[in-house]
Parts: C-alpha cells; sequence; structure tokens
C-alpha cells in the first residue's frame, strides 16, 4: 500500500517538477529485455550471405565472387528489367495493394483462381504471415533439423513452440534430408504448421511426390502444411511434385514460391503462396496494405513469361552441379546430393577457417554450422567459370 503510495507520490512529482524529471531520464536505466514479448528473448538475427561491398572494405580484395546467397549468375530476367521502366514513371503512387495484374497472370499460369493467391514482401514476408495467422504462445510448428531458418524465426516471433524433427543421419540413403516420419510423430493436438522445404536449403536435399502425398494423408486436417518451393522452377526430377496441383484434395496444403531465385529478382523482394481461398483471406487480413511495392509487382508480372531466363538459368544450374559433383569424386570431397542452386560441400572440421580462407582470395560463400552443419560450406552454383574459380581456391586451401 505504501509503496504504491510512494509510487503515485513520485510520478505525480515527476510530471510537474522538471528537476526531477531530468534526474530521472538521466538515472533511469529501463532493462528493454524484461520489455519484449517472450518469442522474441530466444532469437538471433537471421544470417545473410556476406555482401561484396562489406568484404571488399574489410579486406581490400576486389573481383569478388559472391555465392553465399543463392541468387543467379545469369542476373535479372530481362523482360522484367524492361518491364521496371513504366511504374518509375509513379513513384509517388501507392502500389496496387491488391497486386491484380500478378495475382492474375500467377492464377492463369498456374491454372488457379486469383482468389487463392497471396503475394509477399518476398516469400519470406509469406511465411511470417502465415505463422501469424496460425501460431501463438499456446500452438506449435513442426520442421525439419538443418531447415531453412526463416521457419524458427518466423515461429518462435509468434511464442509458438519450434519442434525440431531430426533429419536423417549421415549415412542414411537420403542423408541429412527430412525424416517425414519424425516429423509426424512430434505432431499434437496444439500442432498448427508444419514447414517443409522442398528441396531444402541448405541442403537442397528433396521429397519425391509419393512419400510427400502420403505424409499428407497422414497429417491431421486442422494442421496445415507449408511447402515452400522456392527453387521450384530449377527442378527437372521427374519424381519431384507439383504441388500447386493438389490444393483441391489437401485444403491443410500452402505452397510457397519466389520470384527471388531462377527470375533473379531478388533485390525487389517478391513471393507468393497458394492454399485455399478461406487460408488466402486470413492471410490477407495480417497482410500490410502495400506489402509488394509497384516495381516488384510489374517485375515479377513480365518476368512470368520470361521463359528463356527459367530455360537458360536452370541449364547453367543443371551443368554447374555436375561441374561440381566431378570436382567433388576427382578431390574425394564429400557433398550433399542437391537439386537446388546451391550444394553444401564437406569441408573438414576447419570449414570456419575454409570460409576465412577463401573469402582472401575474395570468395564469398556460406558457412551453415547454425544449421548445425559445422563441416559444410554451402556454395551457390554459378557460371562455368565462377565455379571453376571456387573449386581451384578449394583445392589450394584443402591441399595447404
Ligand atoms: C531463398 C529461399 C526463399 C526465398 O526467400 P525470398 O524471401 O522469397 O527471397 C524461401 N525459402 C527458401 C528455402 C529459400 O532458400
Amino acid at each position: 500500500m505504501f509503496a504504491d503510495k510512494a509510487i503515485d507520490f513520485y510520478y505525480s512529482y515527476l510530471r510537474y517538477s522538471p528537476l526531477i524529471k531530468w534526474i530521472h531520464n538521466m538515472t533511469a536505466s529501463i532493462d528493454f529485455q524484461t520489455l519484449a514479448v517472450n518469442g522474441v528473448l530466444g532469437l538471433h538475427p537471421y544470417q545473410p550471405g556476406k555482401p561484396i561491398e562489406e568484404l571488399e572494405r574489410e579486406l581490400g580484395v576486389s573481383d569478388t565472387l559472391k555465392l553465399a546467397s543463392n541468387e543467379n549468375p545469369l542476373g535479372a530476367s530481362s523482360q522484367a528489367l524492361i518491364a521496371l521502366q513504366d511504374p518509375l514513371q509513379t513513384l509517388h503512387l501507392y502500389p496496387d495493394g491488391s497486386g491484380f495484374a500478378l495475382k492474375n497472370k500467377l492464377a492463369t499460369t498456374l491454372t488457379l483462381e486469383p482468389e487463392q493467391i497471396t503475394l509477399g514482401n518476398g516469400s519470406n514476408d509469406v511465411l511470417d504471415l502465415i505463422a501469424r495467422c496460425f501460431l501463438d504462445n499456446t500452438s506449435n510448428a513442426i520442421f525439419s533439423q538443418h531447415a531453412f531458418a526463416v521457419y524458427h524465426i518466423v515461429t518462435q516471433a509468434t511464442g509458438a513452440e519450434s519442434r525440431v524433427a531430426t533429419a536423417y543421419s549421415a549415412d542414411h540413403p537420403s542423408a541429412y534430408g527430412h525424416d517425414l516420419e519424425a516429423m509426424l510423430n512430434l505432431i499434437d493436438a496444439q500442432t498448427r504448421i508444419i514447414f517443409i522445404a522442398n528441396p531444402n536449403n541448405p541442403t537442397g536435399t528433396w521429397l519425391k511426390a509419393a512419400e510427400l502425398e502420403s505424409f499428407l494423408q497422414r497429417v491431421p486436417p486442422e494442421t496445415i502444411v507449408v511447402i515452400d518451393e522456392a527453387y521450384f522452377e530449377y527442378v527437372s526430377e521427374e519424381k519431384y511434385p507439383d504441388t500447386t496441383k493438389w490444393l483441391e484434395r489437401f485444403h491443410n496444403l500452402i505452397v510457397t514460391r519466389t520470384f527471388s531465385k531462377i527470375y533473379g529478382l531478388a533485390a525487389l523482394r517478391v513471393g507468393y503462396c497458394v492454399s485455399h481461398a478461406e487460408i488466402a483471406d486470413l492471410l490477407n487480413r495480417v497482410r500490410q496494405p502495400f506489402n509488394v511495392n509497384s516495381l516488384a509487382l510489374a517485375a515479377a508480372t513480365a518476368a512470368l513469361d520470361d521463359r528463356e531466363q527459367v530455360v537458360m538459368s536452370s541449364e547453367i544450374n543443371r551443368d554447374g552441379l555436375a561441374q561440381w559433383e566431378k570436382a567433388c569424386a576427382d578431390h574425394d570431397w564429400n557433398y550433399i546430393p542437391s537439386i537446388g542452386n546451391f550444394i553444401c560441400v564437406n569441408v573438414g572440421p576447419d570449414a570456419m577457417d575454409v570460409y576465412d580462407a577463401l573469402l582472401h582470395k575474395g570468395i564469398i560463400v556460406r558457412p551453415v554450422a547454425n544449421y548445425e552443419l559445422p563441416h559444410h560450406l554451402r556454395i551457390t552454383i554459378g557460371k562455368k567459370e565462377q565455379n571453376q574459380r571456387c573449386i581451384e581456391a578449394l583445392e589450394q586451401i584443402l591441399n595447404d
């Protein structure tokens, strides 16, 4: 009681006395950690690939080769670049918040209804919308060990529990891949979302249509399954599914895709998901009104017509993966077989030193210790000469 009175008095005094107020401001040290919502304190910021400018500033190197963020070595879709001219005339206007033209184009391309599509500021934004829609501090989300880092971030930020299913071990035929049985075993009444990356980043491992389909049949219909297909357009494996075709059968399915990878529009930030229209309606309620800007909308809409970009990029990628696989075989380097535009190479226990040595040669790749892969480096597939440069650098470093 007395304490309450004293505090009341202090605050009323504080309001009227400039001197007391000044003393208060000088001495008060607020512990902001105690103010943050629950999930946030358990988070670590996402670690992006090192920017080229940063390396050149720090080490004074030039001619830097960045193979760290699964960016397209061919650059952006040329049709997208042309389409960027128009919206430059109207930068003072808000973008079309409904993304009408892009959604319609996507709907035609995917033979779906526009009402089933949600656009995001990159597909990471879509993943965040999904988490905010379906998770809170009473629920949980499941994903695999070694899975894309954003699933944990968006889950944890809502206060929900992240349940990590142990992946297949290094000696399993699907080494490091998602173990769907282990994921099913983690489901309980509080499980709202299961995140699956197909193929997964950083491992490059993937799930075949048959196994993914029987998994979906066994997941309770109240649990949402998010299949992240950021690398969909790169994949030509016969047994790799186009899960957008399954939406009619599985109403709890959400498929996410992006313009950041094969279309080369990573800087513009545009991705999307397709789902049951009722899910899209919910996502639309938490979405920021203008989450996709007008440059991104125009570029993405045009990119969808750019067959050449898709064909050329996947061809270069296929050749580059083969080049890396051969180099690994020749040098006895272990690697995780990948169908993405990147490959995880086992460079041994000193992976961080190898990473540093590559930096000194002007090559940026990605350490993946934070994915529980401390011996691997994830290397983006580049053009032939770029791959060659990285292979030769690695050869020198590992032979030293
Ligand atoms: C690169 C990537 C994305 C795409 O992120 P954007 O926000 O669309 O740039 C999504 N999921 C995975 C697994 C990725 O590797």
